[in-house]
């Protein structure tokens, strides 16, 4: 009657989801107070006043409907255009209009791309930790989801075991920085080495591999660190961004993806990722928000309230003896769980009314995530919680 492993999917919330439902109906019994609710990425800064302007000034022209028209497949022209000349000022790609395709968002840019490269039963490499519905967008998109382990003193990628990794039916690494949910930004250093071994594999297999770029949190880094623009590094790369995170524009589901000039065969890509869109019934991504984001293309956020964030959960934490690395970007915080099992200390803090997410699910069994995109408050009212269940570990 209908399809199994979709129902499977469907009937099991991801454990982010499942957590986030539970928190909701648990605040209604007890009072928001008592529940500290670290588990999704929903960015709680207010998207840029620019936005609120494009749209102010966009809804109030006379002539709506080319507003809420359909637009051309891939996205406008004219939005397309100030995309790319936005990736070109900023990081000198090169990158053509019109190998720019709107989506609804970074989870629509992956399932395009994924389906437009998969030709069978390829691999795509998956480094540890890494976003959970990267495997489901892999498995769905017909692919093989092949896990590459990280190094536990910074989440980096295991370079040795990438390079084992990578087969003859290797089609495409997700290389996402900074990253879900450790918050690690790549090396320069370390992106030019997996870049190397990448270009060793091209020339040993004799055919491309590519780089998919997951950047929703480019924009979300804290004091001077540099985010490597892919593209620059790799010719063989896809860009896939999303406004979620950087414009606080989650719910309005819009994002990019930009093919690299120097991509092997990028026109036949970008027609492979115009028919997968076409395919996943990805077309013609929200008009209203592609010309706000074209209004908005070079904002960025306000992060001064993360960096709150990452500094007050982080020193207490530390202070309390948890161990983690300090995040330089995104919003999260990967912590060391105080038993092997992430699962049953994430359930012992839920019991305490912290609601973190063990990492099985996102290739790394023994650390929770903390999310700290939520008000700073919270996070102060949430610490004496910590500390009962770090004494709770106590012998
Ligand atoms: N990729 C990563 C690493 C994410 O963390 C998320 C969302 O949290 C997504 C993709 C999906 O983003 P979007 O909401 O733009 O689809």
């Amino acid at each position: 009657m209908f399809n199994q492993d979709m129902y499977k999917l469907g009937s099991h919330r991801s454990v982010i989801r499942e957590l986030f439902e539970f928190g909701k109906k648990r605040m209604a019994e007890v009072g928001a107070d008592k529940v500290y609710d670290f588990s999704l990425g929903n960015p709680n800064v207010p998207a840029p006043e620019c936005v609120r302007q494009a749209i102010l000034e966009l809804t109030q022209r006379p002539d709506s409907t080319s507003l809420h028209g359909y637009t051309s497949a891939q996205g406008d022209a004219a939005v397309r255009k100030a995309v790319a000349d936005s990736i070109n000022r900023r990081f000198g790609a090169g990158v053509s209009p019109d190998a720019i395709y709107m989506t609804c968002g970074a989870a629509a840019s992956l399932t395009i791309t994924l389906n437009a490269l998969n030709e069978g039963n390829d691999e795509f490499i998956l480094l540890a930790p890494y976003f959970p519905e990267y495997s489901v967008f892999v498995t769905a998109a017909g692919g093989k989801p092949v896990v590459v382990p990280f190094d536990k003193t910074d989440f980096s990628p295991d370079l040795a075991a990438f390079e084992k990794a990578i087969t003859h039916a290797t089609k495409a690494v997700v290389v996402n920085s900074p990253n879900n949910p450790s918050g690690t930004v790549y090396s320069e250093k370390t992106l030019l080495a997996m870049c190397d071994i990448l270009r060793g594999k091209e020339a040993e297999f004799g055919h491309p591999i590519v780089l998919i770029a997951d950047e929703p949190y480019r924009e979300l880094v804290y004091g001077d660190v540099e985010v490597p623009y892919l593209m620059n590094l790799y010719d063989d790369t896809i860009v896939c961004y999303s406004y979620s995170k950087s414009l606080s524009l989650p719910g309005e589901r819009i994002g990019y993806i930009a093919l690299s000039p120097n991509l092997a065969d990028v026109g036949g890509v970008y027609a492979a990722v115009c028919g997968a869109g076409r395919a996943l019934g990805y077309v013609c991504a929200p008009n209203l928000f592609q010309q706000v984001v074209a209004k908005c293309v070079d904002a960025l956020p306000d992060i001064a309230a993360y960096k709150r964030n990452r500094d007050l959960i982080y020193n207490a934490l530390t202070e309390t003896g948890y161990e983690c690395v300090r995040p330089d970007g995104a919003f999260y915080l990967f912590v060391k769980a105080l038993e092997p099992d992430a699962n049953a200390f994430a359930d012992r803090a839920k019991n305490l009314g912290l609601l973190i997410v063990p990492g099985d699910d996102f290739g790394a069994k023994g650390y929770v995530r903390i999310s700290y995109c939520v008000n700073y408050d919270m996070i102060k009212r949430s610490l004496p919680a910590f500390r009962e269940l770090k004494e709770s570990y106590a012998d």
